[in-house]
């Protein structure tokens, strides 16, 4: 395939490969419950075999907690991007975004006034993460969601914090200029020694800021959602798992055009 052998060519003639994930639908299948996420015994294995090349570095980018992240990874050597980038940890690295930081009180306490008003509708939870917040209504009945949402607006109408829509779930992030494509932008600044190739795949509206600071980038949009931004897509988690492990083997995978 044409896609594949474009990707096989940019890794050979790069210097370093920069490897970006999104954790929920791109790396592990969506569930209905987000704290069954699980990641697949291939998937941690092909991870932990890519991030041990000395030329490739491996970071888990997610609106999950980095702690989250961790505890559902596991792996050393790894970095992990959470709250949509706000807070990076790896080795030798460690940031948070001091916007997203100085509302944390602020955060917490928004989030317990919206768990109490948002108890009766069964089926959506209100998650505070730290940095962000998420409502997630993956169980909840269709007729709640759009209450759940008025809610939700109701509570960032304020100048501290914004609503940022994800797939099944309303992120409620603090208004700064930090996004995960920021996050991207810090990583490869960091530890970039030039000749940087930079892979990114993710399925979640917030990927969109990462696929856009990357048009030299193999951006690959998971899911069936629209892209506006990234150059390839994949179906789902399957393919996606397929995907590293042909980049760990070079065997013979599919990678398909994004659409239109
Ligand atoms: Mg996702």
């Amino acid at each position: 395939m044409q896609a594949l052998s474009e990707v096989e060519e940019r890794i050979r003639a790069a210097g370093q490969i920069f490897l970006y994930l999104d954790f929920d639908g791109t790396l592990a299948p969506m569930v209905p419950d987000p704290a069954q996420a699980r990641l697949s015994a291939e998937a941690r294995e092909t991870l932990r075999r890519l991030a041990r090349r000395g030329s490739w570095t491996v970071t888990i980018v997610s609106g999950r907690a980095v702690e989250d992240l961790y505890s559902r990874i596991g792996l050393d050597g790894l970095i992990y991007a959470g709250n949509h980038g706000m807070e990076i940890s790896g080795p030798h690295l460690h940031f948070v975004d001091p916007a997203a930081a100085a509302r944390r009180e602020t955060l917490c306490r928004l989030a317990g006034e919206l768990a109490a008003r948002l108890h009766p509708l069964p089926g959506v939870l209100v998650e505070y993460k730290g940095l962000t917040v998420s409502v997630h209504y993956r169980r909840a009945a269709a007729a709640d969601i759009p209450k759940a949402e008025a809610a939700v607006r109701e509570a960032v109408a304020g100048d501290d914090f914004r609503l940022m829509p994800g797939v099944q779930v309303f992120e409620i992030v603090p208004r700064t200029n930090w996004d995960k494509g920021a996050a991207v932008e810090w990583i490869n600044r960091r530890l970039g020694k030039g000749n940087l190739l930079a892979i990114y795949l993710g399925d979640d509206a917030s990927d969109e800021d990462a696929f856009a600071i990357l048009p030299e980038g193999i951006t690959v949009k998971v899911g069936s959602a629209a892209t506006a931004h990234a150059r390839y897509h994949l179906p789902s988690p399957g393919e996606v798992v397929e995907f590293l492990s042909w980049l760990g083997k070079k065997g013979d995978r599919p990678l398909f055009p994004a659409r239109e």
